[in-house]
């Protein structure tokens, strides 16, 4: 929007994810919203209770711009066990969700003109960021008949003397993709011989069908340069919460908490309490929320592929599924605006997450079963 208020930096539109509904089916009771990827259900009562109960004992204040001391060990303690991946307390930090952790890290790392590879689809608010800080976004297409996958060929083939970057977000949104370890080798043997960072977005570590999750910092070699992006908003069920954070070398955690120091000082106290109980309480609150991520995806996965001019890869992580739309003639706004409007459905277009999602919509598994089975019922009875 332009105004003379509003700085000439920001009077484009930016580009965000989300999909504006028509005003009446806003209001419409009988609307099945799978565009958003927020689960149906709530934070694990445990969690909220000790972290109430630690709010009351006097957790209310700043903590230190790095985080709660006793969070940082717990996440430490977490990869060391989950992982095997060791780091110290210098090396992480606690910020305001995934979103705010990877904003302050491209803060600090680019250049005016520095260029950061992203794999599309991609989670959009990457290009804006990148834009946000001075940098340039190059596009790495991914597509289908590779599992949406990153092919090594094209990303060399990207590199430049500018390049500063590559960010990596397996399991992946919106396509589903995992990057299995084999894979993300050969990933690591490219940014080690162009000296190049990885940024990795670990945002659904949890949520894998197939392959034990790796955290690409835990290869020998890459652990000076990857910073490492986690988050509590959807293995937990804690996106209101907004907290995360960041592993990297001492001097990158430095820096962005120095950028940080004069943005919000620290995250919020109570959400990293709740954040420490989450972990310290993982075993017995998180398979609950996988389990039923896990029953959506697949029964969606069933239903996709039995839907005339509709089909979808077998599941591998996450918690979206990338459908393919290109059976149906229509283009991907065309196909979500026709579904929104005759099913009540919502979808996201692919092409929100850039142009090679044309052919393509997401859906976020967010409801359940039954609802997801309207959802396809209604679809299949208009397709
Ligand atoms: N990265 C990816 C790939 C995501 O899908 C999301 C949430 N939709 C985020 C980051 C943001 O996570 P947070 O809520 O921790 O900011």
């Amino acid at each position: 929007m332009e105004h003379r208020f509003i700085s000439k930096k920001h009077s484009q539109n930016i580009d965000t994810v989300m999909f504006e509904l028509p005003a009446d089916l806003k209001q419409d009771k009988n609307i099945i919203d799978l565009s958003i990827g927020v689960p149906d259900f709530i934070t694990p009562k445990v969690i909220i209770e000790r972290a109430m109960q630690d709010a009351m004992n006097g957790h209310t204040k700043y903590t230190e711009p790095k985080g709660d001391p006793e969070f940082i060990r717990e996440i430490i303690k977490f990869y060391d066990h989950e992982y095997n991946y060791n780091f110290t307390e210098k090396e992480v930090m606690a910020v305001v969700g995934a979103c705010h952790g990877m904003y302050l890290v491209l803060e600090a790392i680019i250049d005016e003109g520095d260029e950061v590879i992203i794999h599309e689809p991609y989670f959009t608010p990457y290009k804006e960021q990148i834009k946000l800080v001075g940098g340039k976004t190059v596009i790495l297409k991914t597509v289908e008949e590779d599992n949406f996958s990153i092919n090594i060929d094209k990303l060399k083939a990207l590199i430049t003397k500018k390049t500063k970057a590559i960010i990596l977000n397996s399991p992946n949104n919106p396509t589903g993709a995992f990057f299995d370890k084999e894979l993300l080798n050969e990933i690591a043997k490219v940014a080690i011989e162009n000296d190049l960072i990885i940024i990795s977005d670990e945002v659904y570590d949890s949520f894998t069908y197939k392959e034990k999750f790796l955290p690409i910092a835990s290869i020998p070699g890459m652990k000076e340069r990857t910073i490492t992006i986690g988050s509590f908003s959807k293995g937990y069920a804690m996106t209101g919460w907004r907290i995360g954070y960041v592993i990297a070398t001492d001097y990158i955690i430095e820096c962005i908490k120095n950028i940080n120091e004069n943005m919000c000082y620290s995250a919020p106290s109570i959400s990293q309490r709740a954040a420490l109980h989450a972990l310290r309480l993982r075993e017995k609150v998180q398979p609950r929320i996988i389990n039923e991520v896990k029953k959506r995806i697949f029964y969606s996965y069933e239903r996709i592929n039995k839907i005339k001019g509709l089909s979808v890869l077998p599941p591998k992580g996450s918690i979206y599924h990338f459908i393919n739309i290109k059976g149906t003639g229509m283009s991907s706004v065309e196909f979500s605006k026709m579904i929104a409007e005759k099913t009540k459905v919502i979808l996201i277009p692919g092409t929100a997450f850039g142009d090679s999602g044309e052919g393509y919509v997401r859906i976020a598994c967010i409801v359940g079963v039954e609802k997801l089975k309207e959802a396809f019922d209604r679809i299949e009875k208009v397709l």
